[in-house]
């Protein structure tokens, strides 16, 4: 039989092992694994609980360069760096996010690794998996509804119905629904207002679900959501509607991590799947901490390039869950470095080795960044193909005048062979102790403080506006006692600035903050630069059109 190229075709070659044998190398006893079916599982949360006290392991953040649309291989090289460290004999874990839908049927494909590095069942994580979003998408709608009800029924709590900011959510692309009239057809279907829908990673509920250190802790974000202001501007949330308790039911199961196994039967959990711009692009917290607790390195992706995805890993969720990364690698690819150099997505198959020196100032600045979180840094080529020596030669170059080393990667088409070297040498770094973690800006620091800490430090602007409505709302905030949260910044993932057609390392930039939203469940403040869409629409030809069963009942077209 010919070597198989599709990844759904690779993964459909894989020889899975039973998900007990897979929890069993990480310790997990029998009676702590919940199967969802032979080859994914859910971990009880009594077992989880009986984790804390023991010692932590390695924590390494995969983070990349600013991409192509197509991605550059964060979550194929996360999973070849797990492999790669469990064929040098580490006990290595691999953190995810879960797949959405939206991407698998719209243009992306799924989100699963690729090539010869991929979680699998890679159809079902892709695809309903264990049910997680479906759970958070009811959880979401249950508070909608009780919203509606509530206005139907007499509105004790005095709801501005103009004002009502929590809307619905569908893990489609469906831009027919971004913005709605709802309620139509007369008293008896409720208060006519106008609303819409977000795709499911976007809701609220999905980043609660991830940052919420346990069922506790859960129900109380879920009960300080924000639902809408009264007339006079003041919040109503969750918990006055008394929607937290019956939320936090729906999700219970979907807080529990779940396992699955690499192509090379190696644990993975894949948890949790937050939007990267107005939500904060990492796996769940409880599937991070049971890893570190259960293996002695833990590989984790964070979504986005690292002027998004990093700075949220290291400023939201691993200040919120006192988690001390050790290491960070930074996946670089020669074709995105040549379209930071200025070369059309359509020639980037062809070899211009000025062109990736000249973007390599795009990676140079993402190295600086990430050490300035007091992480030590090595860099990931992850290869091409269609990648020359000369041109891998410069990438090495422009890493090491950096002053970090580069490792090129051959995980994709190789496996865990592919990647040992950056394995030993990811290993080294994280047991190095050099790590002196700290988040670049301080709690105490004032929102738009933090907001200028990060525009000016990561994305190297020269100034931050906004319209006095925004400063004002900000000001808000911080006299009601949210001035602490972090901030989340939601913008473009293609640009250090909120241009996505600048490219490289652009440094004269103005950044203007069009509009800010408390995610006081989440914990943090939105700032959205530039336009965020928190329901996507479909390619003219979805990939949906291409997805179909075989004759023997097997999913074709996935990717
Ligand atoms: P990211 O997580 O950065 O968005 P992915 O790991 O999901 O990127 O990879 C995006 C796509 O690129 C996947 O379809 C994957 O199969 C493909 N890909 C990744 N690395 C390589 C490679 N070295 N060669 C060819 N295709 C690759
Ligand atoms: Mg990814």
């Amino acid at each position: 039989m010919s070597e198989p190229t599709s990844d759904i075709a690779i993964a459909r070659r894989a020889s899975k092992r039973p998900i007990t044998e897979i929890a069993a190398r990480l310790a997990i006893p029998a009676e702590a694994v919940i199967p969802y079916g032979r080859d994914k599982a859910k971990i009880d949360v009594g077992f989880l609980r009986g984790l804390a006290d023991r010692p932590s392991g390695r924590l390494i953040l995969v983070t990349a360069i600013n991409p192509t649309p197509a991605g550059e291989g964060k979550t194929t090289t996360t999973v070849g760096l797990g492999d790669g460290l469990n064929a040098i004999g580490k006990r290595a874990a691999i953190c995810l996010r879960e797949p959405s839908l939206g991407p698998c049927f719209g243009q992306k494909g799924g989100a699963a690794g690729g090539g010869h590095a991929q979680v699998v069942p890679m159809e079902d994580i892709n695809l309903h998996f264990t049910g997680d979003f479906h759970a958070i998408t009811t959880a979401h709608n249950l508070l909608a509804a009780m919203i509606d009800n509530h206005l139907h029924w007499g509105n004790a709590l005095g709801l501005d119905p103009r004002r009502i900011v929590w809307r619905r959510v569908v893990d489609m692309n469906d831009r027919a629904l971004r913005d709605i009239v709802q309620s139509l057809g007369g008293p008896a279907n409720g208060l006519p207002r106008e609303s819409g829908f977000d795709i499911t990673v976007a809701s609220e509920i999905m980043a609660i679900v991830c940052l919420a250190a346990d069922l506790e802790d859960l129900e109380a974000r879920l009960g300080r959501i924000v639902v809408g202001y009264r007339p006079d501007k003041s919040r109503v949330y969750a918990r006055d509607l008394k929607a937290d308790g019956a939320m936090a039911v729906l999700l219970k199961d979907a807080m529990l991590p779940n396992l699955v196994q690499t192509l090379e039967n190696n644990p993975a959990f894949v948890h949790g799947g937050p939007f990267a711009n107005i939500a904060h692009g990492c796996n769940s917290v409880v599937a991070t901490r049971a890893a570190l607790r259960l293996a002695d390195y833990v590989v984790t992706e964070a979504g986005f390039g690292a002027d998004l995805g990093a700075e949220k890993f290291f400023d939201i969720k691993c200040r919120q869950a006192g988690l001390t990364p050790d290491a960070t690698v930074i996946v670089a690819t020669v074709r995105a470095l040549k379209m930071n150099g200025g070369v059309a997505k359509a020639d980037l198959g062809r070899e211009d080795v000025a062109a990736v020196a000249r973007g390599a100032v795009n990676l140079q600045r993402h190295i600086g960044n990430c050490q300035s979180f007091g992480v030590p840094v090595i860099v990931a080529i992850n290869h091409f193909g269609t990648d020359t020596d000369a041109e891998i030669a410069a990438v090495r170059a422009a890493a090491e005048e950096a002053g970090v080393e580069a490792v090129l990667c051959r995980h994709w088409a190789q496996g865990s062979a592919g990647i040992l070297e950056l394995a030993e040498k990811v290993a080294a770094l994280a047991d190095g102790g050099t790590a002196r973690f700290k988040p670049i800006y301080a709690d105490e620091t004032s929102l738009l403080g933090k907001i200028e800490t990060v525009v000016k430090d990561i994305y190297h602007g020269v100034a931050v506006t906004a319209e006095p409505a925004v400063l004002r709302e900000l000001e808000s905030f911080e006299r009601d006692g949210y001035g602490h949260l972090p901030v989340c910044m939601a913008k473009t993932q293609y640009s250090f600035s909120t241009d996505p057609g600048r490219l490289g390392a652009p440094s004269d930039h103005v950044v203007h903050v069009r509009q800010v939203r408390l995610a006081a469940g989440a914990g943090y403040v939105v700032a959205i630069c530039g336009d965020i869409l928190t329901m996507p629409g479909l390619p003219r030809h979805p990939a949906a059109e291409a997805i179909r069963l075989n004759e023997e009942g097997l999913v074709e077209g996935l990717f």
